[in-house]
């Protein structure tokens, strides 16, 4: 029998892990991405010895990691020097006062108890109702392939309907457990991960917090690109060949088949299975004949955006842990500017990770290297948004929040900066909206009503990714290469 073929585009998690599946399946398999280097959105860059993981920084969900690794043949801990990071992240409020997330129970009874009288029991009782919520999405949700609606209206999903509290909201949830509105925020935040805000997020999000806590927040020695060079490693070894700094422009269809991708410089690449890697919407609206998919695709809720800045500092700011969060006081308000009014909130809460702090080899001896993250607005469809002055204000503001810290010269010792904001995210990796964690994940995203991961014309198309099933994170974006590549193997054996 003659081999089949598979074209991947894309060298993301999902592209790269469905490739691996793929050859090890037997199928002959090129992957072909845009840019020069693999990983996508989980990527990196190097200037003058400072090493930045350009979107993933936190490895959560180890448990999942461990589950896909198995899945490729490999064993987790023999490829990635994991290291747990505990206290998880340093929480600042706007008064300065801290919330050091932990696994260590006395610390966080002693933390809370300081916060609100009694809290350490509402905190207890939320992380058993997250880690109900986790064991229920993993094993109904994230495991499962939904293809008819039978898969998911069903005896179980109803019960998982009552359990997981999918119809409840998330922010309102949190008075069951905590009155001190920092305490909602410390553990609602995380939806944003997601893409939502905790105002309209299902309170079975609550999985969250809990795998941070539970299973642990880990560094990979190297940092996060480090899976992708093990995953790249795996997916050659396995006979997956790459193509660099090429452009799909084109993905050849007849009737109901996917025959190929064309190339921007116009080589044409034949296949008997075609796997879009690539952001979902982008596929639908530019590289597929117009099917009006597209227009109904860019109408649903996208998650949100960020501006993020990389600094290579000629110091070292020791007393910075490895995540820090500045979480806003006003923090309604900060996700209504960002989800509805699509701009920087006026006091943005922000995210600080300084790599050298869990692995030196991150920074230039006596060195920092720091990337800061403002989550903001993905961009308008009219445009009207000036990414060059809201860029110019989260600067100063992440200034101003390290000043809390006792950093206070830190514009002062920046040797270089490198930014991305929704509009370069979106040139970058083709991302529509330059929504950073692609179709958000509210209810009626999710599962079976987030858009199939099969073409429903072209028979032989697929999809893996962020804005497919199971949804955002390198987790799950390796849970999506899996289940797409078991479904091909399947249909093409
Ligand atoms: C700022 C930020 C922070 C994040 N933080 C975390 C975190 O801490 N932990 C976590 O687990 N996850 C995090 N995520 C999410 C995680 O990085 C992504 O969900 C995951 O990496 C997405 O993988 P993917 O398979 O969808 O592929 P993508 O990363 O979307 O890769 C798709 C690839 O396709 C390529 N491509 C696009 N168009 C074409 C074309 N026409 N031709 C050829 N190639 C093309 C792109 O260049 C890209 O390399 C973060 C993401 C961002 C942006």
């Amino acid at each position: 029998m003659t081999q089949r073929s598979a074209v991947v585009i894309g060298a993301g998690i999902g592209g790269i892990t469905a490739a691996t599946h793929l050859a090890n399946a037997g199928l002959h398999v090129t992957v072909v991405e845009k840019n020069r280097q693999p990983g996508g959105r989980c990527g990196r860059f190097v200037r003058d010895g400072h090493r930045f993981d350009t979107g993933a920084t936190l490895f959560v969900m180890r448990l999942v990691y461990e589950a896909e690794f198995r899945a490729l043949g490999a064993s987790l801990s023999d490829r990635l020097e994991l290291r747990r990071v505990d206290p998880t992240y340093r929480l600042v409020f706007d008064d300065s006062s801290q919330l050091a997330l932990t696994s260590d129970m006395a610390s966080m009874r002693r933390q809370l108890e300081l916060m609100e009288p009694g809290s350490f029991s509402g905190y207890q009782r939320y992380m058993e109702e997250g880690g109900r919520h986790y064991q229920i999405v993993l094993e109904k949700v994230v495991n499962r392939d939904f293809r008819r609606m039978a898969d998911f209206i069903s005896l179980e999903a109803l019960d998982l309907l009552v359990r997981a509290k999918p119809l409840v909201n998330h922010y309102r949830n949190m008075a069951t457990y905590f009155k001190a509105p920092r305490l909602k925020s410390a553990f609602t935040f995380q939806d944003l991960y997601v893409g939502l805000s905790p105002f309209d997020a299902p309170a079975t999000f609550s999985l969250l917090p809990y795998t941070e806590l539970a299973h642990g927040v880990w560094y990979p020695a190297g940092g996060m690109y480090s899976i992708v060079e093990t995953l790249v490693e795996l997916a050659r070894d396995a006979g997956v060949e790459f193509t660099f700094g090429s452009s799909v422009s084109q993905i050849d269809t007849n009737a109901n088949h996917a025959r190929g991708v064309r190339l921007t410089d116009g080589t044409y690449v034949a296949a008997d299975v075609v796997l879009a890697n690539a952001d979902l919407p982008y596929v639908y609206e530019h590289l597929l004949p117009d099917s009006g998919i597209a227009a109904k695709m860019s109408r649903m809720q996208f998650s949100a955006s960020a501006i993020s800045f990389f600094w290579g500092l000629d110091t070292a700011y020791d007393a910075l842990g490895p995540h820090t969060l500045f979480l806003a006081d006003d923090y309604r308000d900060n996700f209504d500017r960002i989800v509805r009014d699509l701009t920087l909130p006026a006091n943005p809460s922000l995210y600080v990770h300084a790599p050298a702090r869990l692995d030196p080899s991150m920074a230039p001896p006596g060195q920092d290297t720091l990337t800061a993250i403002i989550p903001v607005g993905h961009l308008r469809d009219g445009g009207g948004q000036d990414w060059a002055d809201l860029r110019d204000r989260a600067r100063e503001h992440v200034f101003r929040r390290l000043r809390a810290l006792g950093i206070t010269d830190l514009a002062s010792h920046i040797k270089f900066e490198e930014t991305h904001t929704p509009a370069s995210w979106a040139e970058r990796h083709n991302l529509a909206k330059g929504a950073t964690h692609g179709l958000s994940h509210k209810l009626t995203q999710m599962a079976y009503f987030r858009p199939s991961n099969r073409h429903r014309r072209y028979r032989n198309l697929y999809f893996v990714g962020a804005s497919t099933h199971p949804g955002t994170g390198v987790p799950m974006a390796m849970v999506s290469g899996r289940h797409v590549a078991a479904r091909i193997a399947a249909e093409v054996h």
